[in-house]
């Protein structure tokens, strides 16, 4: 048997007022999706992300999928997505009836690679008299570009946006795991997106135990997502004017999320500390890994921490590392599989993916609860070092 105490990859910190809360919920009988924590939960959404205002959802794939549809994706487009995110990014294109055009990401940031972008909207794509960008090869008509602020760290939005609206295309920014974040003392939701989209869900560093949040300026359009996301209802009785969703947050999710955002500050300092003490402890071998991207311009929330190993490893080997972590309770991981070598988006339109090819299986994740007991970390550190350097 195994003795060793289990460190987990993240865990949620629920110590502060969520039991609380939830206790009000129940007294109260505001279970649902109408309540005070709902209102109050958008409120510190949108403060913390610096965006006019907040529409609380129940996960962060339907809040892209709601996001997607306001800014008018619709059946036959495409959106640009990188290749290197989560699958839910898209998900939510496709559950527009639309498909995701894969870019390859900058290796300096994991994020969308803006020369890139740039490069296929002028290649590939023709303005047609209506205005529409058409991707040439499949006649398909781009509808909007979707950067994920990959790990939490922002993409390159002043790129990114300018190329976008030299061409009248919407951005919709997966900000999933990014609140916290800045890009030169902007908070994440001020970064030029249309919509940033936040994910509430277990693994991030703020959870309702699943939720999301979409979050903007322009408060007519989210209006419509707030309108999409409520089954389309007019008043309070049984008109609807199109086909909506049941996509909103409840009361007791909210409640849980207001707690936990009266922390923010708190958890994401701790992830950005344990980032830092994992960079420190791999410094010295630097012939054999590599930190998470670290631009100077950007304080990233540090969602997920760990190194990358060095080319010259292969995969067995990182695998190892792994799978040796594991076989001493600690819980080292894999990172994303880009999305086009996944089965449902190997025939989505792509760029040639080096970078994001090259990367993903080199990542190895480690434990950064945000309440990680110092002497875990140590021991992280150390079972690292031995299987680096034995
Ligand atoms: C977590 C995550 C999502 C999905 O959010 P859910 O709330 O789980 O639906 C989408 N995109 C990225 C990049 C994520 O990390």
């Amino acid at each position: 048997m195994n003795t060793l105490k289990k460190i987990p990859l993240a865990v949620p910190d629920l110590t502060g007022n969520e039991a609380r809360y939830l206790q009000e919920c129940i007294t109260s009988t505001f279970v649902s999706s109408v309540g005070p924590f709902v209102e109050r939960f958008e409120s510190m959404v949108a403060a913390a992300s610096g965006a006019k205002g907040a529409v609380a959802v129940s996960s962060g794939t339907c809040g892209l999928h709601a996001a997607l549809i306001t800014v008018g994706v619709g059946p036959g487009d495409l959106v640009i997505v990188p290749s290197l995110t989560f699958i839910a990014s898209a998900n939510a294109v496709s559950h527009c009836g639309a498909m995701p055009w894969l870019v390859d990401v900058d290796p300096a940031t994991w994020n969308l690679d803006p020369d890139l972008l740039e490069h296929i909207l002028s290649h590939e794509t023709r303005l047609q008299a209506d205005g529409n960008v058409i991707h040439c090869a499949s006649g398909r008509r781009v509808a909007a570009v979707m950067p994920v602020h990959t790990l939490g760290l922002a993409a390159d939005m002043e790129a990114i946006v300018a190329c976008a609206r030299s061409r009248n295309l919407p951005v919709i920014a997966d900000a999933a795991a990014a609140l916290g974040a800045t890009h030169r003392g902007q908070p994440v939701g001020a970064l030029g997106a249309a919509l940033s989209v936040f994910s509430f869900n277990g693994n991030k560093t703020v959870t309702c135990g699943g939720g999301g949040a979409i979050v903007g300026d322009h408060l007519p359009q989210l209006a419509l997502a707030r309108h999409l996301t409520t089954t389309a209802r007019l008043g309070s009785g049984y008109d609807h004017d199109r086909v909506g969703f049941n996509y909103r947050m409840t009361n007791l999710q909210a409640a849980v999320g207001c707690a936990q955002l009266e922390r923010l500050d708190p958890f994401v300092q701790a992830k950005r500390a344990i980032r830092a003490r994992y960079d420190q402890a791999f410094a010295d071998l630097a012939d054999r890994v590599s930190p998470f991207p670290a631009p100077v311009d950007s304080a990233g929330a540090c969602w997920f921490s760990g190194f990358v190993m060095r080319r010259a490893a292969d995969p067995e080997a990182v695998e190892r590392l792994r799978t040796g972590l594991q076989a001493v309770g600690i819980d080292a991981r894999p990172f994303w599989k880009p999305l086009h070598r996944q089965p449902p988006y190997r025939q989505t339109p792509q760029t040639p993916q080096p970078v994001s090819d090259d990367l993903w299986w080199r990542v190895v994740t480690l434990p950064c609860a945000t309440g990680l007991p110092e002497e875990d970390q140590h021991r992280v550190i150390l079972a690292a070092r031995r299987l680096l350097t034995g």
